[in-house]
């Protein structure tokens, strides 16, 4: 079959053909019909992100239908139409015993990142993993799910974020359309930082009542503004440069809690006497875990997010959907579907 494998930090993702995994005892195999690209990729290929794995399948978004079961399955899974849940937790720990199996320091799995992932034709997880779709719910726009929607789930949970407070949604992608949407549904208010006036309109048209266009004005005076000089409750920064990271913390109000989801090259600075003063706290927001996906997919049957989808390309055109990914043009998600070669445009 096909597939996209990483190959170690700084070097080339590679179209490549390997043989279709076989589903061990408890594992489901799935036929993949969607896998939305996660900025993560850009991570693994600039180095910045290295677990140390190579040769391995990229992709953690992963939608498609059980096509067989292996022993200690019930056949009655064939056909589920299913998205995954990228982490497999050694079941053992006190993180995965009480379900936050991203945290897991001995992961048997994790899709995308140490074992091989979606940006396949098939893929084999344990069952548990596969976690039924309804079917309101296609299959492309299922995908950003898997990591978008979940990441937006667990960080708000982890920020406590309460009704009427201020959220600010720093960086608009797939995480921070979900952000925007869920912080709205709990009485949130919300402000979109972007640099890109498409993804601002877009978050407009989601929920957020003040957008700000960070390539134009100071970010963390605009948020003193809006709020009336109190600041924000709650920064969500899904950039973590150090230009947002300086405008974030300058945004961030009394009892305030910065929430990092995003990162890249540049280190946090900040001096203690804010923290101290004002009672603030900076976190981390790492995946979901598999309650948190449940969560997600039925706040998207119910409407309450919506998945943001940009396009779709064929598996093989990866490169150019990595070029559009690097460039920050995508308002939303890329998904790309596995399909014949045949089925490529010639263009
Ligand atoms: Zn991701
Ligand atoms: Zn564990």
């Amino acid at each position: 079959m096909k597939a996209i494998r990483y190959h170690g930090p700084q070097k080339a993702f590679r179209l490549e053909d390997i043989s279709r995994p076989e589903p061990q005892a408890g594992e489901v195999l799935v036929k993949i019909t969607a896998s939305a690209m996660c900025h993560t990729e850009l991570h693994f290929k600039s180095g910045l992100l290295d677990l140390g794995v190579a040769p391995v399948t990229m992709g953690h978004e992963i939608v498609g239908r059980i096509e067989a079961v292996a022993e200690g399955v019930s056949s009655d899974r064939i056909g589920d139409r299913v998205i995954v849940y990228y982490y497999a937790g050694c079941g053992r720990c006190h993180h995965c015993r009480i379900g936050d199996e991203q945290l897991c320091p001995n992961l048997r799995a994790e899709y995308g990142f140490i074992s091989d992932g979606g940006y396949a034709e098939y893929v084999a997880v344990p069952e548990r993993n596969a976690v039924p779709l309804p079917d309101n719910i296609s299959d492309v726009d299922a995908a950003p799910i898997g990591c978008g929607v979940t990441t937006a789930v667990h960080a708000c949970k982890l920020a406590n974020l309460g009704m009427a407070e201020w959220a600010v949604v720093y960086g608009i992608g797939g995480v921070g359309f979900g952000l925007v949407q869920l912080a709205r549904a709990k009485g949130a208010r919300v402000i979109a930082v972007s640099r890109t006036e498409a993804k601002l309109k877009k978050a407009a048209e989601l929920g957020a009542e003040f957008t700000i266009d960070a390539s134009r004005i100071s970010v963390g005076e605009r948020v003193r503004e809006i709020t009336d000089g109190g600041g924000a409750d709650v920064v969500f920064e899904c950039v973590g440069t150090a230009e947002t990271m300086k405008e974030a913390s300058a945004a961030l109000g009394r009892r305030g809690r910065l929430v990092f989801i995003g990162y890249s090259e540049d280190s946090f600075t900040v001096h203690p006497i804010q923290l101290v003063v004002f009672e603030q706290k900076v976190l981390g927001s790492v995946g979901a875990t598999l309650d948190d996906l449940y969560e997600a997919i039925d706040l998207v049957k119910r409407g309450i997010v919506r998945t943001v989808v940009d396009r779709t390309l064929r598996l093989e055109q990866f490169e150019d959907g990595l070029k559009a990914l690097e460039q920050g043009e995508l308002v939303g998600k890329l998904v790309l579907v596995p399909g014949s070669r045949s089925q490529i445009p010639s263009s």
